[in-house]
């Protein structure tokens, strides 16, 4: 009989349990993986589709909720003309198994040991970590302060909108949009600036957590090291 999987550079079988869209081209996948080792919140995983004529593609997504068991969420953006993330934010079929390789990444994680406030900035589906981050700190009931800057182009382009808008203790959201603002939003439209970073802790007191699209990532950190927020406290994840 094999040996079932262990370790994280194990490809384990997973199957797709539901599909819930979050914004028009992002959706919330939940996995049944057996075995599933478990994992921190930041990590994500391989996922490998193999077709019918052997042709393998791997690409990496972040997980977006703490673990639970043997189930695992991942949040997919549809890139344009993409050649996984449209089949599997759209395509695969409820119940279907692709291979997950994980968990995977030892930097860019946060655990409820570490003290000191959080500064999280997301750009676009570079949310999905942080969102695994803020429901680690929520289950946890840390006490420590936490900011969510969450740059997107309009307000139905935010990801988990519904749990955004209900902070945990000791949390605040940001919202900043680039193109379309709701109406009544006092800042004016555009990308994340020195003055979007106003009344947020003293450099060298928080970790900061910056992921999305490479450009938002180094732009931020950026600003955050003009600021004198310590490099060695700038963690980055860049998704392409
Ligand atoms: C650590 C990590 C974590 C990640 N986490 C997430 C996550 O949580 N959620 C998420 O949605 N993504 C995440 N990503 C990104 C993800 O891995 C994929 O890169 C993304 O889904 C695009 O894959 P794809 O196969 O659909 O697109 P690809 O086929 O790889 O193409 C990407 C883009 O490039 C364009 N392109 C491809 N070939 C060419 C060409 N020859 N000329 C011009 N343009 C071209 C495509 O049109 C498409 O828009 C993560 C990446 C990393 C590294």
């Amino acid at each position: 009989m094999p040996s079932p999987p262990s370790g994280a550079s194990a490809w384990r079988t997973a199957r797709l349990l539901s599909r819930e869209p979050q914004i028009s081209t992002g959706r919330t996948l939940r996995f049944t993986v057996p075995d599933w080792p478990g994992h921190l919140a930041g990590q994500h995983v391989d996922v490998r589709l193999t077709a019918d004529d052997g042709y393998q593609a791997v690409r990496s997504y972040s997980l977006a909720a703490p673990a639970e068991g043997d189930t695992v969420e991942l949040g997919v953006q549809a890139a344009p003309d993409g050649e996984v993330s449209p089949y599997l934010a759209d395509v695969l079929p409820i119940g279907a198994e692709v291979e997950i390789q994980g968990p995977l990444g030892g930097w860019f994680i946060w655990t409820p040991r570490d003290a000191g406030p959080l500064l999280l900035f997301a750009g676009g589906c570079g949310i999905v970590p942080l969102m695994a981050m803020l429901r680690a700190r929520r289950a946890a009931g840390s006490a420590e302060p936490c900011t969510l800057l969450y740059s997107a182009r309009s307000p139905d382009e935010v990801w988990y909108a519904r749990e955004l808008a209900d902070p945990g203790p000791a949390e605040e959201i940001r919202l900043i949009y680039t193109r379309q603002a709701p109406p009544g939003d006092p800042r004016t439209t555009g990308r994340v600036g020195a003055q979007d970073l106003a009344g947020l802790p003293e450099p060298g007191s928080a970790r900061c957590y910056v992921c999305g699209p490479t450009g938002f990532v180094e732009h931020v950190a950026d600003l955050l090291q003009t600021a004198g927020h310590p490099r060695e406290l700038i963690r980055t994840e860049r998704f392409g």
